[in-house]
């Protein structure tokens, strides 16, 4: 028996959902809300765990084609003190096949493949328990229903209050984000600076860390402690206003370090916001979250993770098991907490240590967490 599903969202989870269920023959409609895949510009470097993110491609028949697009060489890190002394420079074999990098776009494109994305389609909230099923509304004023709504919808989900009261918090951490194009060609040093993977930059209460992704692009962020009205006095439009208010927050790092700053392109504001460390719910008969939208941790390497690996084990669990629904989703919601709960206290202890009055913190959080 075929269900009626939907997903809300094609980000990570919503397309590894979508596209395991394609790869099972077993219909399902993506509903995303961007008018068009590269409506917006797609986001930084991802990498890709392993046990995570690797899996979930493997069970979408995708992973070979992961291998080559990936950088395993993009998991070069160094660490810098503010002053530019190189503390660690740690360098994958050229075998490690751990955690490999992915430019967002090519991620996407990869799962998007044959999926028939209904691009415009904004939902604007669901309505569970109707006498059809869960009343999906979209904002051009069209209604449709469904046996199942999957809300893969981001931090922002339209579909979480039909489930959880529960918003996103601020974690008086804000990164703002800015990049440097052909660095390579145009910025030889800062290429040099950067490696093959990232530059890490700690200090007191801040950090900048800077990223390369495929084609010499570099994504470079500014993290640091502070309230959430910090720019009250500043104009987030104007580029050279930003870039002055981060070189004075920075003000005494080394002229290198500073350059990623001083040569980026535009500047990008995200305060860092996240959903409580055990984030559940009370289960909703044909509704159901994923990614971000279930919980939202803080950016260390994780959420696109996670968020692919319970769209593509619900997905396999909906096409490839007995048949009742809704004993399937509340299975997987069991096993999703119970991962993602482990995974938020790991990002928020590690959000901590990484921008913190004590920089040791974050040189020996590095420490522990990369293999010699
Ligand atoms: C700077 C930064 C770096 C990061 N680096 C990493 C990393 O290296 N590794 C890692 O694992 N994670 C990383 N993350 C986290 C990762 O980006 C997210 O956890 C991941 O994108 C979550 O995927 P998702 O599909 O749940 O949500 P999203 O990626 O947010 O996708 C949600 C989708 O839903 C759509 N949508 C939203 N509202 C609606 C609506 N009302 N109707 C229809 N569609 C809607 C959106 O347009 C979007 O396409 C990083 C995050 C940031 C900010």
């Amino acid at each position: 028996m075929r269900h009626r599903i939907a997903v809300v969202g094609s980000g990570p989870a919503g397309l590894a959902f979508a596209r395991v269920l394609h790869r099972h023959d077993y219909p399902v409609a993506v509903l995303e809300r961007d008018p068009a895949p590269d409506a917006r510009p797609p986001g930084g470097t991802l990498d890709l765990h392993e046990g995570l993110g690797q899996l979930a491609l493997d069970k979408a028949g995708l992973l070979a084609e992961f291998r080559a697009l990936s950088r395993p060489e993009g998991q070069a890190m160094r660490i810098l003190d503010p002053d530019g002394t190189v503390l660690r420079d740690w360098r994958p074999r050229s075998d490690d096949r751990a955690n490999p990098e992915i430019d967002r776009g090519q991620l996407r494109d990869l799962l998007l493949g044959p999926l028939d994305v209904r691009w415009g389609r904004g939902v604007t909230q669901v309505v569970p328990g109707t006498r059809d099923g869960v009343l999906v509304h979209f904002a051009d004023g069209r209604q449709e229903t469904f046996d199942l709504v999957v809300g893969a919808d981001g931090a922002w989900s339209r579909i979480r209050p039909a489930v959880s009261s529960v918003t996103p918090h601020y974690t008086g951490v804000t990164s703002v984000e800015t990049s440097l194009d052909d660095v390579d060609t145009r910025h030889p040093d800062l290429a040099r600076l950067i490696g093959d993977g990232s530059v890490a930059v700690y200090g007191v209460n801040r950090a900048i860390v800077a990223q390369r992704n495929s084609g010499g692009h570099v994504k470079v962020y500014a993290q640091f402690r502070a309230p959430l009205d910090w720019h009250t006095n500043l104009d987030l439009a104007d580029v050279e206003a930003v870039r002055s208010s981060l070189l004075a927050l920075f003000d005494g790092w080394a002229a290198p370090v500073l350059d990623l700053l001083r040569h980026g392109t535009a500047f990008v504001h995200r305060p860092l916001y996240v959903l409580p460390v055990s984030h559940t719910w009370t289960h909703v008969s044909g509704v159901t979250l994923l990614g971000d939208a279930a919980h939202l941790m803080p950016p260390l390497g994780a959420g696109a993770n996670l968020a692919m690996l319970e769209g593509a084990e619900l997905a396999e669990s909906i096409a490839t098991g007995p048949g009742d629904l809704d004993e399937a989703v509340r299975a997987f919601e069991e096993q999703m907490w119970a991962r993602a709960g482990r995974w938020a206290k790991i990002t928020m202890a590690g959000l901590e240590r990484l921008v913190s009055p004590d920089p040791a913190e974050a040189l020996a959080l590095f420490d522990q967490v990369q293999p010699s």
